[in-house]
């Protein structure tokens, strides 16, 4: 195995975060809201995920003035299968969030085993990633990023207005905000992107969906480090431990197909596998958090006044499960090219759009293609027979797969 994890999981408590009283928290809001009004920063991230959170970070210690404004209430969940690659150690790592990343994780993932139907096959990981559940990931890089000094506003939204300004929405009120650069880490189907016709012609057919519930009794069985992964017509299902208690599942369905809902989905699933149908006697999720459409591909992702980071800047889909990596890398990416033209410029967006495309939008191609083969029953199963039978296609899936 290459990079590894040596974490510790914890186990998920929601209290453990930092959470301000309601009082000090309007004095907060009501402080931030008369610097906004005053101030103007070197840049403006849009959007509190992963790609949002570590880009502001990494600009604060470049000494940048940094705001981010995310639309989310804090402690919010979203839709996402938690699993944390092992490629994304290095670059998290590079961006000095190894350490706080690994103090999330509740568990580590190192095989995965694919099913459609009668047929399946399973492979060890190129690395060892981890289960890193996404309201304490979140909650916890949005600390950091206030703690080197980024001025965070939430819940809030922003609005690209034009050359630098953007307007940001928050305790009802509207402020206009200047800033050198705006970074749009603002997600699937970003706003910003839309606004400056960054958008694509056609809007992808799929949407994702995740949520979770106690199966304690079914994941006494459950092997420890895997992700299953089940192929039915209509959509795929991705199913972690996410603790010793929590199951989580995160899918994709065709917009097209018969499958409509999750549970149906769900259900589907769980007619193949026992271990399912056991887990959902023990519960069901409540809610399903969803995102989409995708996938999603802007014409554009830099020009002197503003950058797309994360899945703003392009996503393919939750299949290989590197959405975090991307995100990650993407940020690392940016601030690289911030730092080789010492700071934003037409020159600087250049060689960022050049290094995302050759980095991660070739890999996300990839990805779909993987996905074109492993995505629907009939080829997946003919995959899986394919994979058991010749070790080096099972080991060129693994390459393909998750990094
Ligand atoms: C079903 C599914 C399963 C997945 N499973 C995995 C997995 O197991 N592993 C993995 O690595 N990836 C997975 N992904 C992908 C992963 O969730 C994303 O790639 C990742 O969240 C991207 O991070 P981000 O920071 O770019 O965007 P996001 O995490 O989407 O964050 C965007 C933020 O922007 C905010 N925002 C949006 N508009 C505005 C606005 N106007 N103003 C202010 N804020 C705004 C939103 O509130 C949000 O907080 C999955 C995705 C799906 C759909």
């Amino acid at each position: 195995m290459g990079d590894t994890a040596n974490f510790v999981p914890h186990q998920h408590n929601a209290s453990a975060a930092r959470d301000m009283e309601p009082a000090a928290q309007a004095r907060a809001d009501s402080n931030l809201i008369s610097v906004l009004a005053q101030q103007s920063f070197d840049v403006i991230v849009v959007g509190g995920g992963p790609a949002g959170s570590s880009c502001a970070i990494a600009l604060a210690r470049e000494g940048a003035s940094v705001m981010l404004v995310d639309a989310r209430t804090r402690g919010r969940d979203k839709c996402c299968g938690h699993c944390l690659s092992g490629g994304a150690w290095t670059i998290l790592s590079e961006l000095g969030l190894r350490e706080l990343v690994q103090s999330v994780a509740t568990g580590a993932t190192g095989q995965v085993a694919w099913r459609s139907g009668t047929r399946g096959f399973e492979m060890n990981l190129p690395a060892l990633g981890a289960i890193t559940p996404r309201i304490e990931l979140d909650k916890k890089l949005l600390e950091e990023a206030e703690r080197v000094g980024v001025r965070v506003a939430q819940p809030a939204t922003a609005k690209w207005l034009a050359g630098g300004n953007v307007a940001v929405r928050m305790l009802g009120q509207e402020l206009s905000v200047r800033a050198k650069l705006v970074i749009a880490a603002d997600g699937l189907g970003s706003g910003i992107a839309r606004a400056r016709g960054w958008n694509p012609k056609s809007p992808g057919r799929k949407y994702g969906f995740a949520g979770s519930w106690r199966a304690p009794l079914a994941l006494s069985h459950w092997s420890a480090q895997r992700i299953e992964m089940r192929v039915v017509r209509g959509g795929y299902l991705g199913v972690v431990a996410e603790s010793q208690e929590h199951i989580h599942v995160a899918g994709l369905i065709d917009r097209n197909s018969k499958v409509s809902r999750p549970d149906d989905l769900l259900n589907e699933v769980a007619r193949d596998w026992p271990l399912l149908a056991q887990a959902l006697q023990e519960g069901r999720p409540t809610h399903w958090n969803a995102a989409g459409p995708l996938p999603w591909k802007p014409t554009c992702i830099a020009d002197e006044y503003t950058a797309l980071v994360g899945d703003a800047a392009g996503y393919a889909e939750p299949f290989s499960g590197e959405g975090m990596r991307w995100a990650f890398e993407s940020a690392r990416g940016l601030v690289r090219a911030w730092r080789e033209h010492n700071g934003w410029s037409v020159a600087a967006a250049r060689t960022y759009s050049k290094w995302h495309r050759d980095h991660i939008a070739r890999r996300q191609q990839k990805t779909l293609r993987t996905a074109w083969f492993l995505g629907e029953p009939k080829r997946a199963a003919l995959m899986c027979q394919t994979a058991r039978a010749f070790p080096r296609v099972a080991s060129w899936l693994a390459c393909n797969m998750i990094q």
